[in-house]
């Protein structure tokens, strides 16, 4: 049975809720008013300004709500803080005020070193704009911000302008709002502000995995895929992989519109630690609708190393009965290899 969503009132969700429906009108502003701009060396790219512009919007309004806590944000202000940065740190300012009218350009690059705190302890982590390259491709993005109290998340959102209400691709929104607060299930809502009623999710129950469907990153670079291939191949899984950026996968994940997702380690940079702002929202998402979340090797993960998942390895995450069979899967591509430290060791995922 769907019990209504009864957290509106919960302090920290109600915050979080809303400062990621601001950050979200932000980044739709910015990527409808500069459709054009690409990176380029002085980078006033849409994706800059709306990294910038979320991280200085969300660490002044932690600051109002909870002033003792630390912000783990993926951005600094150097950039903006250089005399090379003028132009883009006044656009930045001008788009913060459009959210917070006291925004000026010292402010607003104060505010972004908020983002500086501490990650232990109790602190907020964000991703101001997960997926910045699907933001630029007119792709999927997400904006991610979550609560860790001693190294356990305890509380995510997810805002992603380019799903539907219920966590499907479309690619003019409206949006959908996820939250999950440990224990207490995960929920979808709309991203615009309004009367919009909040549903439970629930990840997919498939237990075969030849229905499975898998998600990974848009981005080769991020990926290994001839070990998705591999691992598709031993799962005898019928449909190809789904390409999608962010963690807007998560929330499909948690919604039932897919079963699997990989995050394998790309041969370009085989030593790769996950960004803590990269998974905290997302796996509470998928955890709270029934899913798991574990590295490569099974491990669940462990947020108390810092901005790193310093003791983690890639990401395998799944609607939960899939789960052992995709572990298995990635463990089998370590056999055969001549390495004894990868033949049924610790690090199945070898960088091909
Ligand atoms: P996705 O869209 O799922 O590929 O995830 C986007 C995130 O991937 C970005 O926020 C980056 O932090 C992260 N990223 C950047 N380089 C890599 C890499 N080589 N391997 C894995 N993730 C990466
Ligand atoms: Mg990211």
């Amino acid at each position: 049975m769907n019990l209504p969503f009864s957290d509106h009132d919960h302090p920290e969700t109600a915050f979080a809720l809303a400062a990621v429906r601001a950050a979200a009108r932000l980044t739709t502003r910015v990527r409808a008013e500069m459709p054009h701009a690409k990176i380029t060396k002085t980078d006033l790219s849409p994706v800059t300004v709306a990294d910038f512009a979320v991280q200085a919007y969300i660490a002044r309004a932690l600051a109002e709500a909870f002033p003792g806590d630390a912000l783990v944000g993926e951005e600094r202000a150097a950039a903006l803080e250089a005399d090379d940065g003028a132009a883009m740190r006044a656009l930045v300012a001008e788009f913060v005020r459009e959210e917070a009218p006291d925004a000026t350009e010292a402010r607003v690059c104060a505010w972004i070193e908020r983002g500086a705190g501490a990650a232990e302890g109790r602190f907020w982590v964000l991703d101001p704009v997960d997926g910045t390259k699907g933001y630029l491709r007119g792709g999927q993005y997400a904006i991610a911000f979550a609560l860790i109290e001693d190294g356990v998340v305890q509380l995510g959102v997810l805002g992603c302008p380019g799903l539907d209400a219920q966590c499907r691709p479309a690619e003019n929104g409206p949006g959908a709002l996820l939250v999950a607060r440990r224990g207490g299930g995960a929920w979808c809502g709309p991203l615009a502000d309004g009367p919009g009623e909040f549903v439970q999710l629930h990840a997919s129950d498939c237990a075969d995995a030849r229905r499975a469907r898998l998600l990974r990153s848009f981005e080769a670079s991020h990926t290994n895929e001839g070990q998705i291939e591999a691992i598709a191949a031993r799962l005898g899984l019928a449909a190809p992989p789904v390409l999608m950026d962010s963690q807007a996968k998560y929330a499909v994940l948690a919604a039932g519109g897919g079963e699997l997702m990989l995050r394998l380690l790309s041969p370009k940079q085989p030593d790769y630690k996950e960004r803590i702002w990269d998974q905290a929202a997302g796996s509470i998402v998928v955890e709270a609708a029934g899913g798991r979340v574990t590295d490569l090797c099974g491990h669940p993960f462990d947020f108390s190393a810092g901005r790193l998942l310093e003791r983690n390895t890639g990401v395998f995450a799944s609607n939960g009965p899939l789960h052992d069979a995709g572990l298995e899967a990635i463990a089998a591509l370590g056999t055969g290899t001549s390495d004894p430290a990868l033949r049924g060791g610790d690090v199945p995922v070898l960088p091909s």
